[in-house]
């Protein structure tokens, strides 16, 4: 074994002291006959354990950027969104993932999704495409709030008609307290793609989880993708309501002691609904199955 065979296992050892030794630190220490059999023979099960680990995390990254390119699409199906001015971004380990800039949804695919570090070169981004012109507020919500996973940006008209006339939505609806207050704040303008812009934004989201942005759009922020795009969805709604009963001439606003009473409802409210426990999925199956039976046997009745 020479020079660069023994530099090879003494660096496979120090991996295998090492609290997260890379897959290929770990190969070249079980390849390494140096090393007692004992000790190769764990680095090349730590191996195959590291490679899964590996592979299941880059299928999560690419499930998440398939579900990043559905929600856009979605988004512009529902008429939540028109054309590429809405733009989605979720968290991954230490990245953010976003859409590209300037891409129809029809055409993006996962690989064109752009991945930009949370910490390290502020702004540096991997990619075929660069990120969204609006990665700045994208990226400082995701740093600068742990409770967010995922941020939503739309244009969509009821938000962006009240943005237009620089008017918050007060509690006008019980719905408001999803939001984690008694109102929707309107960023003030700045022009769209600015550290400026940003500030503003990240002001008005403060102990909020959505916001209108003065003369542009609006941003929904959740704990996940689903959870932001179900906000970004309540927002337009709430915001289409307050607009239509300021047409009528009147809006009464819910006090803050009805804003805090129906917050107490919303840890457990939406999304956990549409996600049936197995146990009743098993009780449902069964119930199609004997349906089905049910129905076999009174054909050959
Ligand atoms: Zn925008």
């Amino acid at each position: 074994m020479g020079e660069a065979g023994l530099d090879t296992g003494v660096a496979g050892l120090s991996a295998v002291r090492a609290q997260v030794p890379s897959a290929n630190e770990l190969r070249a220490a079980a390849d390494c006959v140096e090393l007692p059999r004992h000790l190769r023979l764990w680095c090349h099960s730590a191996r195959r354990a590291e490679d899964e680990r590996h592979f299941d995390m880059t299928r999560e990254e690419q499930q998440l950027r398939e579900a990043i390119i559905a929600k856009c699409r979605w988004m512009n199906a529902s008429g939540l969104n028109q054309g590429t001015s809405g733009n989605i971004s979720v968290r991954y380990e230490d990245r953010m993932l976003i859409t590209p800039s300037a891409t129809p949804y029809e055409a993006m695919k996962p690989e064109m999704i752009a991945s930009m570090p949370l910490e390290g070169e502020y702004g540096s981004w991997d990619g075929p495409l660069p990120p969204s012109t609006e990665w700045r507020f994208h990226l400082d919500i995701v740093r600068g709030r742990p409770d967010v996973g995922s941020v939503v940006h739309t244009h969509s008209t009821y938000a962006t008609v009240l943005a237009i006339a620089r008017k918050p939505i007060p509690a006008c609806h019980y719905m408001m307290a999803a939001f984690g207050g008694n109102d929707v704040r309107c960023a003030g303008y700045a022009l769209y793609g600015t550290a400026e812009l940003s500030e503003l934004a990240l002001a008005a989201l403060e102990g909020r989880n959505g916001c209108l942005l003065a003369n542009h759009g609006m941003i929904a922020v959740g704990a996940n993708l689903d959870k932001a795009m179900w906000l970004a969805v309540e927002l337009e709604t709430i915001a289409r309501q307050y607009y239509l009963s300021l047409a009528l001439g009147s809006a009464h606003i819910l006090n803050d002691r009805e804003i805090a009473e129906a917050a107490k409802g919303f840890s457990t409210y939406g999304l956990q609904a549409s996600r049936p426990k197995p146990a009743k999925m098993r009780a449902a199956a069964k119930a199609v199955a004997g349906r089905q039976i049910e129905k076999k046997r009174s054909k050959t009745r």
